[in-house]
């Protein structure tokens, strides 16, 4: 069976791997390009845009994609809508992984907001930030003048950043104790965060949680419409195997 994975998250490389391990499937892994030392899934592995939902049926089909597993990340809506709409066209089962979104715990101070515009409406009260949205997204706050920013992201920013702010080029995972170091360190006095969930980066939170640093956390974007939803690799590899009578 030919599989699309739609990657870019650390449950389409789990689910590469092991559905790499499977007799009878045929996996193609795919990444968007938008890092520049990407962390490869195993196996056959394309990367790039596909020319939005028609690019991306045109594809399904020209490539024999019998299932498409969108495993993107939960705040890529675009790539997300158009593999509904592309294998709903194609007539390709698709299967939505999902990983599940953090949620506060006791002793979490936590501000939720909609989206980025008020993510930054809520930093812009406070002195020092530590912003751990990504590299995309930044832009929202170049306009903040006063606050002092540390921002991480894994590749530097391309668009505009707010004027006082320092750089950190990382990648997680990260664990407790380098979290809790390089906010005691930098005098950081709020988070601000996307609701990605996951294990790589979830010590943020608990690190924030022990110091009582509040946590901005914008909520994920509507999810794109899926038939079947499953929040694990496991669960989807159960899916590829199932016994398939009718889509
Ligand atoms: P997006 O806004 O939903 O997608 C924008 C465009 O990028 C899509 O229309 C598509 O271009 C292309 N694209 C996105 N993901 C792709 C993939 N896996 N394979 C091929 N083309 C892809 O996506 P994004 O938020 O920029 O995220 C880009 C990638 O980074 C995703 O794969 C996602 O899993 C990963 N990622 C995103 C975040 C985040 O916070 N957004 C965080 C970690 C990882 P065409 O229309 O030309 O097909």
């Amino acid at each position: 069976m030919r599989v699309l994975i739609l990657g870019g998250t650390g449950e389409a490389r789990e689910l590469a791997r092991i559905v790499s391990g499977e007799r009878g499937f045929d996996i193609v892994s795919s990444l968007a390009g938008r890092v520049r030392d990407p962390l490869l899934p195993e196996g056959e592995v394309r990367i790039g845009g596909f020319g939005g939902a028609d690019g991306l049926r045109k594809w399904l089909t020209d490539h024999g994609i019998e299932r498409v597993v969108d495993a993107t990340h939960p705040f890529a809506a675009t790539i997300s809508a158009n593999a509904a709409r592309a294998a709903a066209d194609a007539g390709v089962p698709l299967l939505r992984l999902l990983r599940p979104a953090w949620t506060p715990g006791p002793g979490d101070r936590w501000i939720p907001v909609p989206d980025l515009t008020e993510a930054a409406r809520a930093a812009a009260g406070h002195e020092r930030v530590f912003l751990t949205i990504g590299r995309q997204g930044v832009s929202a706050f170049a306009d903040l003048a006063a606050p002092w920013f540390l921002i991480r992201a894994i590749d530097p920013p391309t668009a505009a950043l707010p004027p006082r702010h320092e750089l950190l080029l990382a990648r997680g995972p990260f664990t407790l104790d380098e979290e809790i170091a390089l906010m005691t360190q930098h005098g950081v006095e709020v988070v601000v965060s996307k609701n990605s969930g996951g294990d790589r980066t979830e010590a943020k939170l608990a690190a924030a949680r022990e110091l009582g640093i509040p946590v901005v956390m914008i909520d994920r974007p509507a999810p794109a419409p899926a038939n079947v939803v499953v929040d694990s690799p496991e669960a989807a590899l159960a899916w590829l195997t199932e016994p398939w009578g009718k889509p």
